[in-house]
């Protein structure tokens, strides 16, 4: 039976595995520049015999990884980035590990979850001589939306049959909702400087323009769909009162259900921005920054995920587990009853175990997972690697990520992933419903990259 192999298979690899997640975990790096996490990854990959390409996309951290031969190409999505002012230690109380990075998104568990997964998947199409090739794709820079986008742009996906993505999360599920797509720009305005009380005719104020675009922004609210949000933070608002500012920026987000409305939207804030500067004189630049898709759930390949996380071996999480999931529960007792109350699970829970049915909610965040989700027919499932009432991007988070929770939580989920591979190679008939079904949604809408023409990923060669 493939899954008493599977976790045989996986088992044998685990003590090289928790190395790399807790490597990474140690090892927080930012977007681009996941050095230790793709060196470590391509270490494994390249003596498990895989041929390792990095720098693909222009990303010097970007991984291509393949193994076998002959269609079907299924794809591995892993991340291994993380996030500025999350540092933590593995304690269930605030305890800063006095880096500048952590893992408050869990992103140490993919790029192993998806390292299990093809090691596991692999001694399979060995036993019984499966033709089809794996691809294990180390993707950079997920939070900043970037990393996926310069791999697309290059067609990295484009000769896959079929990909998936896990996400470490607090239940075990899938989700066939959608995400929102997003682009995310800065605005500078550049004015001119003058003594604010002595000389203010001859000031022309970037931060005038600055607020101006807000106050415009806040007007265009009234006017976009339903399902538009934007948000915007200014980074530098001038120096002084009694200096007339003559530099501004903002940061800003513009997210939607489709990738046509961000689109539209962020035409019409770069049009506001234009008039905030012609209103007051100065000069405006625009730099785009990041920006993806909304996710397209293949539901064929979601059910069968789903399917195969309830036919995988789930480990039973041990007593002092329980107790720092708990301990982790008690500081956010808000976020805790919330998901005990929305999933319907037993108020004493504080770790999931089994698998929620099929879920048609979706998310208003965004991940450029979205972009790969247009290009070929994609799954993205989460398994539970944290406390219940664990928030997103937070110190729990980073606390839970890098305990043996999150590691029994990133093999749940190779192990499903490696199963779902090994069905989807078992069964050609999956993959073709699932290409029609991509066929059908994506009729007259190709993916089309939402990055500037000319624009370079921040970190590359
Ligand atoms: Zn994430």
């Amino acid at each position: 039976m493939s899954v008493e192999a599977i976790e045989r298979e996986i088992k044998g690899h685990e003590a090289e595995l928790e190395k790399l997640c807790r490597t990474i975990w140690e090892n927080p790096e930012p977007g681009y520049r996941e050095v230790i996490a793709c060196e470590s990854i391509c270490s494994i990959l390249k003596k498990e015999g895989f041929e390792v390409e990095t720098g693909i996309g222009g990303i010097s951290t970007a991984i291509r990884a393949v193994w076998g031969d002959g269609k079907p190409a299924i794809g591995f999505l892993a991340e291994y980035d993380s996030l500025p002012g999350l540092s933590q230690e593995c304690v269930p109380y605030k305890k800063s590990a006095g880096k500048e990075y952590g893992h408050g998104c869990g992103h140490n568990l993919m790029g192993t979850a998806c390292l299990g997964a093809v090691l596991g998947l692999r001694s399979e199409m060995i036993k019984k001589g499966t033709k089809g090739t794996i691809v294990y794709l180390g993707c950079p820079a997920e939070e900043s939306m970037g990393g996926k986008l310069f791999l697309a742009r290059e067609g990295v996906f484009h000769g896959l049959d079929c990909a998936i993505s896990f996400h470490p999360m607090t239940v075990n599920r899938v989700t066939v909702g959608s995400s929102l797509a997003v682009n995310q720009f800065r605005l500078h305005f550049y004015g001119k400087s003058a003594h604010a009380s002595a000389d203010p005719q001859n000031g022309r104020s970037a931060l005038d323009a600055l607020e101006l675009t807000n106050v415009g922004i806040n007007y265009l609210r009234e006017h976009v769909p339903s399902d538009v949000r934007i948000h915007y933070t200014i980074t530098d608002g001038g120096k002084a009162p009694n200096i007339v500012p003559e530099y501004a920026a903002g940061l800003y987000f513009v997210r939607a259900s489709s990738r046509e409305n961000v689109d539209e939207v962020y035409r019409r804030v770069l049009k506001v921005a234009q008039g905030a500067a012609l209103m007051t004189e100065t000069e405006l630049k625009a730099d785009f920054l990041g920006g993806c898709y909304n996710k397209l759930h293949n539901k064929v390949l979601c059910e069968l995920i789903c399917e195969c996380m309830k036919d995988t071996i789930q480990e039973p999480w041990s007593k002092e587990e329980l107790k720092f999931a708990e301990e982790i529960n008690r500081t956010v007792p808000g976020y805790y009853k919330k998901t005990v109350e929305k999933y319907q699970l037993s108020p004493n829970d504080q770790l999931h175990r089994g698998v929620l049915p099929l879920l048609t909610e979706g998310s208003m965040g965004s991940s450029d997972t979205g972009d790969v989700s247009w290009i070929v027919p994609t799954a993205t499932f989460w398994t539970a690697c944290m406390p219940l009432g664990t928030p997103g991007h937070s110190w729990q988070l980073t606390a839970s990520v890098g305990s043996s929770i999150g590691f029994k939580g990133a093999m749940f989920a190779a192990r499903s992933m490696a199963l779902w591979g090994v069905r989807l190679l078992e069964n050609p008939l999956i993959l073709e419903r699932a290409k029609a079904e991509f066929s059908e949604v994506t009729k007259n809408r190709p993916y089309r990259s939402p990055l500037p023409e000319g624009i370079c990923p921040p970190v590359g060669h």
